[in-house]
């Protein structure tokens, strides 16, 4: 058996999640205050996940586009998915949420920010 010290990101709150795992499965969550906490508890041990931030070239305008993927992805691809964000120009116009890259680990990546 092995447990694992957590701080929930779901909140600003930050409870300190103690996740006990035993034979690759997750036995027990404590130290939440609501339910999310264990939620994230679990799946931060299991198969954790974030969204990507970043910011991709504008061609035309010779300035940086934000962007970020809609949902998590997981946090074992970040770095292959970094190099591939790094390799993107776009084109303006563009606008909030336009989708830069599709099918991007399970996600989009979406523009932030409107450049016209
Ligand atoms: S367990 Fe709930 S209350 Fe605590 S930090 Fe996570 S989301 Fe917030």
């Amino acid at each position: 058996m092995e447990t694992k010290e957590l701080i929930c990101i779901g909140c600003p709150m930050g409870c300190n999640l103690t996740v006990t795992v035993e034979d690759g499965d997750v036995k027990s969550v404590t130290g939440n205050t609501c339910p999310r906490g264990a939620e994230y508890g679990k799946n931060e041990v299991l198969h954790p996940v974030r969204t990507l931030t970043s910011t991709v070239f504008v061609e035309n305008r010779g300035n940086m586009l934000p962007v970020r993927t809609d949902r998590a992805i997981p946090k074992e691809c970040l770095f292959e998915a970094m190099k591939r964000v790094n390799a993107v120009t776009v084109k303006a116009p563009v606008s909030i949420g336009d989708v830069i890259l599709s099918d991007f680990y399970g996600a989009n990546l979406i523009a932030t920010m409107n450049v016209l």
